[in-house]
C-alpha cells in the first residue's frame, strides 16, 4: 500500500516505531528507495522543534560518512514532518545482539571502529549525538551504521522533546547527563564505551534496575568486569567508561583508530561467554578514583585506567606454560596498543627532535615536567591537532563540511539562503571575516538552490489573473506570466495566495504588456506579505520593473494594483498589466509539496 509524501515521495511499507516516530520504507519520483521517519504529532504540534529542525537542515543532511545512515532531505508538508535518509537492509544492532548474545570481541572492536569513526563525523560538525545505543547502529551487511545524530539534540531544546526522550533507556546515559550537565562529544564516547560492553557480554553494566539507581550506579560504579573480556578490550572500555569526562579519550577519531588496531590483535580471542544479569559493579571509593573527584574541574586528572606499559615476564624453561605465554601475548599486546597510541599521539614529541634545536640528547620528553610516564605525553599533543582555531579562517567558496573542519570545536551556526551564483552547499557568507578573532559563535551562509513554483501554478486565495501564459514586455519574452486587464479608470484589485511560510523569495519582471492599446498607461502595483507593504511601484508601458522580494516566513502574500495616469479615452480592454516569470523559489524540503495549501 502506498502513500505520498508530498509531491516527490511515495511512502510504502512501514518498518517499525520508535520513540521520535514511524518509520516507513518508501521511494521518490525516480523510483530511488528511502527510509522516511515520520515524526510523531506531538513534536510537530511544537513549532519551536519545527522551527529548529529546518534551521539545522543543512548540518544534518550535509554530514556524510560511510558509518553514517545519510539524511537527504527534510519534508515538512502541511501536518507532517518527515526525515528522509538511507534505506538500510539489515535491521539495527539490538537485534544482531539478539540473535547472537555475544559478538567476537574482535567484532566488538571492529563495530566500535565504524562507530566511533561515524560519532567523529557528527562531533566535527558541531554535533552531539546524545543517543548511542544498540538501535541506533543500523547494520549495512557488516558495516555499522549509525543514526539519528542531531534529532535528539533538537528534541531536547524543547520540553516536549525532552519529556519524550527521557521515556527512553537511562543504560548509556553518561553520569555527567545523569546530573544534568550538558552533553558533550564525550558523553557520547560513555555511551559508546556501555554499548561495546553490552556487545562483548550480552548485557549493560547496570541492568536490571531502576532507572534512578541506574543514573546513581552510572556516577557513583564502575562497571563490573565480565569473565572472558580481553584485557585489550577492556582497557579500551574503561577509558571510554571514565566517570569524568575530561578522562575519556581525546576524541571520537583517537578511539576509531585504537579500536581499528585492535582488530586484528583480537581475531583469535573467543566469544565472552553471555550474561544475563552483570557482574556487580564496583563502587567508586573500592576502585582508585575517588567519588570527590567525579566532577571536580579543578583537581588533575587522575591517569586513564590503562593498563601501564609492562615488559614481557622472563619465559619458564620448564613445566606446561600455559600462564606465561598468555601473559607474554598480553605483554605484547598491551606493548602494541601502546606502540599505536603512542604513535598517532605521541609521536610528534617521540620523532620530533630532529627538529628542534638543542633538544637532540632529550628526544622523548618536553623540557617541562609534562611526560614522566608514556601515558601523559599520549594525550598532550593530540590536544594541538584538534585545537579550537582562535582566529577566523577564510571558508567563503568551501562547501560547508570542509568548512566545519576548518573549524574544530567551535560552535556553527548555519543560514541557508538561496542563491544560484554558488554551488549548491557552498558557504558565501562569514562573520567573523578572516582573520578577525573568533569571539563567540561564528555564523555562516550556506547556498543552495531554490527549488521554483511557478505562480501560475498556484491557485490564488482570493482574485484572479488572467490566463496569459506568456508576455512580452519591452521586446522580450517571459514564460509562466500572470496578468489582470486595467485601463486609465480601472479602480483597486488585488489577487491573494497562502503560500504557508515555505518560500523565501519571489521574482518577477512586472510591467505593461507590449500590446497595450494605451501606451500611455500607469499602473501603482504593490505587493504585501501579511499585510505589510514589501513592494509599491508604478509600471510604465515600455519599462520592465524587476521584483526580488524576501517572502521569508510568509503566510500570505498579496498583489494590488490601481492605475495612476493613462488616456480615459483608450478604454476597456487588450491592456494587462503583467509578472512575466513570476516565480517563489525556496528551499527543498521547506517549500509545501502540494498546492491545496493555496485553498483560501
Ligand atoms: P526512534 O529512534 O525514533 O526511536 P528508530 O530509529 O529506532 O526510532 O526507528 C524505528 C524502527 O525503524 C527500528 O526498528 C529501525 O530498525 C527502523 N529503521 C529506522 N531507521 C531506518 C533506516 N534508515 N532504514 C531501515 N530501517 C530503519
Ligand atoms: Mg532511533
Amino acid at each position: 500500500m502506498e502513500k505520498p509524501l508530498g509531491s516527490r515521495y511515495r511512502l510504502g511499507d512501514q518498518l517499525g516505531t520508535g520513540a521520535m516516530g514511524r518509520v516507513f520504507a518508501g521511494s521518490d519520483e525516480q523510483g530511488k528507495t528511502y527510509a522516511f521517519k515520520v515524526l510523531r504529532d506531538e513534536l510537530v504540534e511544537d513549532p519551536e522543534l519545527v522551527a529548529r529542525f529546518l534551521q539545522e537542515r543543512s548540518i544534518l543532511t550535509g554530514l556524510r560518512h560511510p558509518n553514517l545512515v545519510g539524511v537527504h532531505d527534510l519534508v515538512v508538508e502541511g501536518e507532517t514532518v518527515a526525515i528522509v535518509m538511507d534505506l538500510i537492509g539489515g535491521g539495527d544492532l539490538r537485534a544482531r545482539l539478539s540473535a547472537e548474545k555475544t559478538l567476537l570481541p574482535a567484532e566488538v572492536a571492529r563495530i566500535g571502529a565504524g562507530v566511533a569513526a561515524a560519532l567523529a563525523a557528527v562531533h566535527q560538525a558541531g554535533v552531539v549525538h546524545r543517543d548511542v545505543k544498540p538501535e541506533n547502529v543500523l547494520m549495512d551487511g557488516t558495516v555499522p551504521r549509525l543514526t539519528d545524530f542531531g534529532i535528539s539534540r533538537l528534541a531536547t531544546a524543547t520540553d516536549l522533546g525532552r519529556r519524550s526522550l527521557l521515556v527512553g533507556t537511562p543504560q548509556y546515559l553518561a553520569p555527567e547527563l545523569g546530573k544534568g550537565l550538558e552533553a558533550t562529544p564525550a558523553s557520547d564516547l560513555y555511551s559508546l564505551g556501555i554499548l561495546l560492553y553490552e556487545l562483548c557480554c550480552g548485557v549493560t553494566p547496570f541492568a536490571g534496575q531502576s532507572t534512578f539507581a541506574v543514573i546513581r550506579l552510572h556516577e557513583s560504579a564502575m562497571p563490573g568486569r565480565p569473565a572472558g573480556v580481553p584485557d585489550q578490550l577492556w582497557d579500551v572500555l574503561c577509558w571510554l567508561m571514565a566517570k569524568r569526562p575530561a578522562d575519556r579519550p581525546e576524541s571520537a577519531q583517537q578511539v576509531a583508530t585504537i579500536l581499528d588496531a585492535l582488530v586484528l590483535e583480537l581475531m583469535s580471542q573467543p566469544l565472552v561467554l553471555p550474561l544475563t544479569t552483570p557482574p556487580k559493579p564496583v563502587p567508586l571509593n573500592e576502585t582508585s578514583l575517588g567519588t570527590e573527584t567525579v566532577f571536580g574541574t579543578p583537581a588533575p586528572p587522575p591517569p586513564p585506567p590503562r593498563r601501564p606499559v609492562t615488559s614481557p615476564p622472563p619465559g619458564r624453561s620448564t613445566g606446561v606454560d600455559v600462564t606465561p605465554r598468555r601473559r607474554r601475548r598480553k605483554g605484547r599486546v598491551v606493548l602494541t596498543l601502546f606502540v599505536v597510541l603512542a604513535m598517532l599521539l605521541g609521536g610528534w614529541f617521540v620523532f620530533r627532535p630532529t627538529q628542534s634545536t638543542g633538544a637532540a640528547q632529550a628526544p622523548a620528553a618536553p623540557t617541562t615536567s609534562a611526560a614522566p610516564t608514556p601515558v601523559p605525553a599520549v594525550d598532550a599533543p593530540s590536544a594541538t591537532t584538534t585545537a579550537k582555531p582562535s582566529v577566523m579562517p577564510e571558508v567563503v567558496g568551501k562547501k560547508l563540511a570542509d568548512a566545519q573542519d576548518t573549524l574544530p570545536g567551535i560552535q556553527v551556526t548555519t543560514v541557508d539562503k538561496i542563491d544560484a551564483t554558488a554551488a549548491d552547499g557552498t558557504v558565501i557568507e562569514q562573520d567573523p571575516v578572516a582573520g578577525a578573532a573568533i569571539g563567540g559563535a561564528v555564523t555562516l551562509t550556506v547556498a543552495h538552490q531554490a527549488e521554483v513554483v511557478y505562480l501560475d501554478s498556484v491557485r490564488p486565495a482570493s482574485g484572479e489573473w488572467r490566463d496569459i501564459k506568456s508576455t512580452d514586455i519591452a521586446g522580450k519574452n517571459y514564460l509562466h506570466a500572470v496578468g489582470a486587464g486595467v485601463d486609465a479608470s480601472s479602480r483597486t484589485d488585488l489577487v491573494e495566495y497562502n503560500v504557508s511560510k515555505g518560500f523565501r523569495k519571489f521574482t518577477a519582471t512586472a510591467g505593461i504588456d507590449d500590446n497595450a492599446i494605451d501606451s500611455s498607461l500607469k499602473v501603482q502595483l504593490e505587493i504585501f506579505a501579511d499585510g505589510r507593504e514589501i513592494f509599491n511601484k508604478p509600471v510604465s508601458f515600455g519599462a520592465p520593473v524587476p521584483v526580488d522580494l524576501d517572502v521569508s516566513g510568509v503566510l500570505r502574500l498579496r498583489f494590488q494594483w490601481e492605475s495612476v495616469g493613462g488616456n480615459q479615452r483608450l478604454c476597456c480592454g487588450g491592456n494587462y498589466i503583467v509578472l512575466g516569470t513570476a516565480e517563489l523559489l525556496g528551499l527543498p524540503g521547506e517549500v509545501p509539496t502540494s498546492t491545496p495549501t493555496t485553498t483560501g
